[in-house]
């Protein structure tokens, strides 16, 4: 910083030494007697002279030295100035909300968008705690968000969604960087990315796939009562072939069937409709139905199925229908990409606070490369193809949204070959 001025003793000192000569030295050598009296009074005058001349020429050449110095100085002070208020210009009228904050999540100062986006007028978000404004959206982001940034974390691209003055939402990606500020205080400057329009056509997407499985649920029962039917009416004697078409029209029931029940929980749980049922239930009970339900497709396929779950586990409390949605699909899919005479296992660990749920299988496991990408919506690994397992890619995308909504997570391991293990953990309430 330029606040102080630096002071020019070089300029003075040349001044005085032009003076001491000019004044004091030549009548010195005109007037005193030194060991110079032999020479001529004109060789004294000259080197007298030759003595002025250099004093000046130091002189003159420090004082330019100097002013360009000091030209220089006042140069890069309004460049300072001007780049300063460029920044704070640039901060003011970014088309991207801009807002700092304190180490406590107190408003210090928001820019023009960010007052736009919260629809207030200037200066009424300084001072408030901008972590109230996060709308608490059962992803624990209104706690974690602030806990981390305390901590002195930054956050990148988190989304969240905002409450504004008049109590509508608005959807956002929140970064906050830390930075200090001139009096070395750590500050957190935060942006705000609007994907509220986004949200509003993926919403629109969402509820048109909700609105259709809705419709096609009631023709698809109709089709499979009709089947049912007609397979039980007495005296009727089907040929071989007549049975084989109609189990082929029975599998694709059951396969469209199962198609639309994921695209409805995948919009419920896009929609937020799925909102977690806490009740309280044995855990044992739970996992008996889900292992009679599951045992039947196992022998099925010849795939030994084992559990654990027989055991007295005692009452825990959770969703009884999320927590089915997520365990059911990962049994589902043991038991589909593990091929004949191979075993899934069921097990499950209660601690104090959390209960482990593992599923693993010796099936044909998930390829390295797909590691990353596995939970994602409508993937599937690169193996499944080419064995020709039907599948959609969303049964994974949902076990993760089911078990967020309960507070829960998903994780494996897997060697591809050998096998795979999911583990979910859901908190003991
Ligand atoms: P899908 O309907 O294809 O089974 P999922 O979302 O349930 O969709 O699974 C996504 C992909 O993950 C599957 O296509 C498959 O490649 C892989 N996968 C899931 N579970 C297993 C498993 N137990 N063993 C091997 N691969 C699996």
């Amino acid at each position: 910083m330029f606040t102080e001025r630096p002071k020019f003793y070089a300029e003075y000192i040349a001044l005085v030494v032009f003076g001491i000569s000019s004044l004091v030295l030549v009548p010195a050598v005109l007037f005193v007697r030194l060991p110079y009296e032999k020479l001529s009074l004109v060789v004294i005058i000259v080197l007298a002279l030759c003595v002025i001349l250099i004093s000046t020429v130091t002189y003159q050449s420090l004082s330019t030295y100097v002013r360009t110095y000091k030209m220089a100085q006042k140069l890069s002070k309004d460049l300072l100035i001007h780049s300063r208020e460029l920044f704070y210009e640039l901060y003011r009228n970014s088309p991207v909300p801009y807002i700092l904050i304190d180490m406590e999540g107190k408003v210090e100062s928001a820019n023009t968008s960010a007052i736009r986006f919260f629809g207030v007028h200037e200066g009424a978000l300084d001072g408030t705690d901008f972590f109230t404004y996060i709308e608490d959206d059962g992803t624990n982001k209104t706690n974690f968000i602030p806990a981390y940034f305390k901590q002195g974390k930054p956050i990148s691209d988190a989304e969240v969604s905002l409450h504004k003055a008049d109590g509508t939402i608005r959807y956002a990606i929140l970064s906050i960087f830390l930075y200090k500020d001139v009096e070395g205080r750590q500050k957190g400057l935060l942006t705000l990315v609007d994907i509220t329009k986004q949200k509003m056509v993926d919403k629109a997407k969402t509820e048109f796939v909700s609105l259709a499985s809705h419709q096609l649920r009631t023709p698809i029962s109709s089709l499979r009562w009709n089947v049912e039917l007609f397979e039980g009416i007495p005296d009727v004697t089907l040929t071989d072939t007549q049975r084989q078409y109609l189990r082929k029209i029975t599998d694709g029931i059951a396969r469209m069937d199962s198609l639309v029940t994921d695209f409805l929980s995948v919009s419920k749980l896009e929609l937020g409709t799925l909102k977690p049922h806490y009740e309280t239930f044995e855990l044992s009970d739970f996992l008996g139905s889900l292992h009679e339900e599951f045992r039947l497709h196992a022998e099925k396929k010849n795939v030994t199925f084992e559990t654990n779950w027989s055991e007295q586990f005692g009452p825990i409390t959770s969703d009884t229908r999320l927590l089915n949605m997520a365990l059911g699909n990962l049994l589902s899919n043991a038991i589909k990409y593990t091929p004949q005479n191979g075993v899934v296992r069921g097990t499950v660990t209660l601690s104090e606070s959390t209960i482990t749920f593992r599923i693993e299988d010796s099936g044909i496991g998930i390829p390295g490369s797909d590691h990353e990408m596995i939970f994602s919506k409508l993937f599937r690994a690169s193996n499944v193809e080419s064995k020709g397992i039907d599948g959609t890619g969303l049964g994974l995308y949902i076990v993760k949204e089911a078990l967020r909504v309960i507070g829960g997570t998903i994780s494996f391991e897997s060697r591809e070959g050998v096998g795979t293990t999911f583990i979910a953990v859901i908190p003991r309430r």
